[in-house]
């Protein structure tokens, strides 16, 4: 059997995976607050979780491995967006988690075998909160129900922090009714206006921490293999998960082992929406890059490594993909590489699996190639659309001219001139690949898109 190696961000190595049952694999990835369309960020996750369930199928049998990813249906940013606009909550979480199903499709993501929401598991979450209670783990201070940090030892074992770390480096909400500034919420009150259910504290509703937990030991148990998400969630949220899943469960381990993606970033820089640098996924869609392309750039950067969307990369993966569309058509694939497997059972190593690829396409082994694409979740689009485009000559003449002028000002050391005239092209779909002997190579990437150029 292939050995899985995977980096435990609670032990913070890698090691080699022994999941507590091998016909029975289970993983639990916190998925997305449903009030907006997914953003390229949010998207990372779904693919570095999609990768390791399909190399886990792949290692212990499809049916032997059970996915489980979220959707976090009750939360303020959700209670304020439909203030704001006047659409209630139900609609606007039942339409999100639609819109988010067909985003993750066209990344060729698999559905996890489960996704439960929050708001179907508050008789879970209230049973968890009382059971906190009596067990001497939390309490209950002007209707809202608090976890205590102070009676699990182990708090801040997953982050690696002190308390007095934690409180001095985050922005923990100071409260009167707090005994320690880290007391994290597990239930709070609602007015009339917020959603809330009855519980034997008034009627209310669960902090987000509470949640996950809950959710996880009902499809899990006290015990679990796999537990992910995206760094920015290790602290506080998965701590407090962990905090809470322990004492209420003290015989368990909750998840075994810890894996987190790092963030994305947008051309170098922070997504955010005040940089104006700030998409979904249906927004790339919409300009014409297939989701398989998406897929492909957020599988060449290690998971582990901060990684940057650039229109530069993108373009150079619909060339490949373009290529390897060509050589596979009418091919039946054949038997997955090793090295393609152990590379991806390698921490999840899909640089070097993609790497492994293109040495399979010239070597011509081209059943190989399809293979492991197909267990990268690549190459599963209709080839049609890849097939080569026509350029009108008109237009290929005004292409030419300009990758004309960007030599002519590389010449004359314009360098500024000619990177401007490279990303004009680039936003165009339009790629120069600068060959040694001085020629450079015009790629046409994706659909074109001439309003760059003209
Ligand atoms: P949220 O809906 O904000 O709770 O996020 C859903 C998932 O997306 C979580 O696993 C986050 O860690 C992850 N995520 C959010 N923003 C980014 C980003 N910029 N890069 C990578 N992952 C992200
Ligand atoms: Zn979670």
């Amino acid at each position: 059997m292939t050995q899985v190696k995977l980096y435990n961000s609670k032990k913070r190595f890698k090691e080699l995976f022994e999941p507590i049952d091998t016909k029975n694999v289970r993983m639990y990835v916190c998925g997305p607050t449903v009030y907006d369309r997914a953003h390229l960020g949010n998207a990372r996750p779904v693919v570095v979780f999609d990768m390791l369930y399909r190399l886990l199928r792949q290692v212990y049998g499809l049916k032997n491995v059970n996915y489980v990813r979220n959707f976090t249906d009750i939360d303020d940013k959700i209670n304020s967006k439909s203030l704001e606009t006047g659409e209630d909550i139900k609609s606007i979480t039942d339409r999100t988690i639609d819109l988010y199903l067909q985003d993750m499709k066209e990344l060729a993501a698999l559905e996890p075998r489960s996704m439960p929401r929050a708001t179907h598991f508050i008789s879970q979450m209230i049973e968890m909160v009382t059971d906190l209670i009596n067990k001497g783990h939390a309490y209950e201070t002007d209707g809202h129900v608090l976890f205590d940090v102070d009676s699990y030892a182990d708090y801040g074992s997953l982050s690696g922090r002190s308390i007095d770390d934690m409180i001095a480096g985050s922005r923990v909400e100071v409260a009167p009714y707090k005994r320690n500034p880290m007391d994290f919420i597990l239930w709070k009150p609602s007015d009339v206006q917020t959603p809330g259910w009855d519980s034997p504290w008034g009627r209310g509703r669960p902090g987000w921490h509470i949640e996950c937990s809950a959710m996880a030991h009902h499809h899990f148990g006290d015990s679990f293999d796999i537990h992910g998400g995206g760094n920015d969630l290790q602290f506080p949220h998965h701590e407090n998960e962990l905090a809470q899943s322990k004492c209420a469960n003290p015989e368990g381990s909750f998840a075994n082992v810890w894996i987190h993606n790092e963030m994305l970033q947008v051309e170098g820089k922070k997504m955010s929406k005040s940089l104006g640098n700030f998409f979904s996924v249906r927004d790339l869609l919409n300009q014409g890059i297939p989701g398989e392309v998406i897929r492909f750039v957020l599988l060449s950067t290690h998971y582990s490594k901060p990684m940057d969307w650039t229109q530069k990369k993108a373009n150079e993966a619909t060339a490949t993909l373009r290529k390897w569309h060509g050589l596979v058509a009418d091919i039946i694939p054949g038997k997955l590489d090793v090295v393609v497997l152990e590379r991806v059972a390698n921490d999840i190593n899909t640089p070097g699996a993609l790497a492994r690829l293109h040495e399979l396409a010239k070597n011509g082994d081209v059943a190989g190639l399809l293979a492991g694409a197909e267990f990268l979740g690549l190459l599963g689009q209709d080839s049609d659309w890849w097939r080569p485009q026509v350029v009108p000559s008109v237009i290929m003449q005004q292409i030419q001219n300009l990758v004309e002028a960007r030599s002519v000002a590389k010449a004359d050391r314009d360098f500024a001139k000619a990177d401007e005239i490279r990303d004009k092209l680039s936003a165009a779909g339009i790629e120069i690949i600068d060959k040694p002997n001085g020629i450079s190579e015009i790629i046409i990437t994706s659909r074109l898109n001439l309003d760059q150029i003209r």
